[in-house]
Order: structure tokens, then C-alpha cells, then sequence
């Protein structure tokens, strides 16, 4: 979700070579783009099946899916690149996810989710399943809670809110199976991933407003 030259930035910062970190930027945000061209095994399942290959390898999904894709991408790039390619691809992920998790709402629901799978741990699947989905559909104020922990966590001072991230980040490298490497590096210059995270939030946001104002004078002329 950043930028690629952040990504690249901090594959090289990790001591990954740029050319495996581009190479891996591309296969993870553009598989179709890489895929087309590449003479491996992976390829030739592309040109066989690409709606499948693709289903494997591409999508920000943070959930249990997520971990399947993930195991996938990351034989692929062990195959090609070696541990070091496996790491460049879990750094992509952890930075995808930190810059998903900037947003206050997107935090907050992730946190929702959070709790009330725990809450229902230990019960059997459909029981849970039940539970979970009547958490969601029934409870009328979900909404609202959901509104008022997003105003919470916008609230919160940086030290609180980097203090939740590491939090996260520790349950995503348990569930994604992150190298203790990856983790430690990540947590070593949080302060300056998160800094490079809000500037490229910030272009980002700049540009939506300009094509904003671009599409009301748009319509001004048209009109
Ligand atoms: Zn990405």
C-alpha cells in the first residue's frame, strides 16, 4: 500500500538486494504484470489458470486468507530468491498492514474483530460461527461502537497508539510466521517507517483532493 520506493527503501534498509524487492513490489501489487513474462513454474500455472494463480497471490486481506496466500507467495519467493526473498515479501506485507492499520477506522474494526473472535475461543466452530455472525447482524449499536472507538483511537497520543501497533505486530508475526528478523527490524525503526507511512498518506490525500476540485470544475465548465 505504500509507495514502492518506500518499500524498496526499507527491503535495502533490511539488506535485501533492490532488484529481488522491485522484482517482489511487482509480484505482490501487480502479479499479472510479472507473471506474464516469467519463465518458472509460476508462470506456466499463470498461463494454465491465471484467475487461480491470481486468487493465490494477490489481495490485502488480512485475515485468515490472507496467512494462505501468504504461505504461497512465500514458497515462491524462496524457491527464486532464498530466505532473503521471503523476507523482502513478509516486509511488504508488515508495511502494507501498518499503513491499513493508520487509519483509525481501519484499526478500530480490526480491533472489533478482534475481540470477539477471542471472546469466542474455546466454543465449538458452529457455535462460534453463530456467535460471531449474530455479533454482527444483531447488535444495532455495532455501528456506533465501531464510530466511537475510531474517534478513541484518533484521540490517542502517539506513544498509545504505537504501543497498540506493536501489539498487532506481534500477532501477525505468530500468525503470518514472520521471520524473527523481519519483526525486530520493524520494530527497530517503527518511528521512521510510521513517519514515511503519514508522508505518503499525506500525497495521498493531496492528490484525491486535487482530483476532487479537478471533477467540481469539471462540472462547473460543464455546466
Ligand atoms: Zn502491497
Amino acid at each position: 500500500m505504500p509507495d514502492w520506493n518506500t518499500h524498496v527503501k526499507w527491503a535495502s534498509t533490511l539488506g535485501i538486494d533492490r532488484e529481488i524487492a522491485e522484482f517482489i513490489n511487482k509480484l505482490i501489487d501487480d502479479p499479472e504484470e510479472v507473471l506474464k513474462g516469467d519463465p518458472t513454474e509460476l508462470g506456466e500455472l499463470y498461463r494454465r489458470d491465471p484467475e487461480g494463480v491470481k486468487a493465490a497471490l494477490i489481495g490485502h486481506d488480512w485475515g485468515r486468507k490472507g496467512k494462505a496466500r501468504l504461505d504461497i507467495l512465500k514458497t515462491y519467493c524462496r524457491i527464486r530468491f532464498g530466505e532473503k526473498g521471503v523476507m523482502a515479501a513478509e516486509l511488504h506485507h508488515v508495511l502494507d498492514y501498518l499503513t491499513h492499520i493508520r487509519s483509525p477506522e481501519n484499526l478500530a474494526r480490526i480491533i472489533v474483530s478482534s475481540s470477539i473472535f477471542h471472546a469466542t475461543s474455546g466454543k465449538p466452530l458452529s457455535e462460534r460461527m453463530k456467535l460471531i455472525k449474530e455479533f454482527y447482524r444483531d447488535r444495532r449499536d455495532y455501528s456506533r461502537y465501531l464510530k466511537k472507538l475510531t474517534e478513541e483511537i484518533a484521540k490517542l497520543n502517539y506513544e498509545s497508539y504505537k504501543n497498540i501497533i506493536i501489539e498487532l505486530l506481534k500477532n501477525k508475526t505468530r500468525e503470518w510466521e514472520l521471520h524473527r528478523e523481519v519483526y525486530d527490524f520493524v520494530i527497530d525503526n517503527l518511528n521512521e517507517i510510521l513517519k514515511d507511512i503519514d508522508k505518503y498518506l499525506a500525497k495521498k490525500r493531496k492528490r484525491i483532493a486535487r482530483s476532487q476540485s479537478i471533477n467540481t470544475l469539471d462540472k462547473w465548465i460543464g455546466n
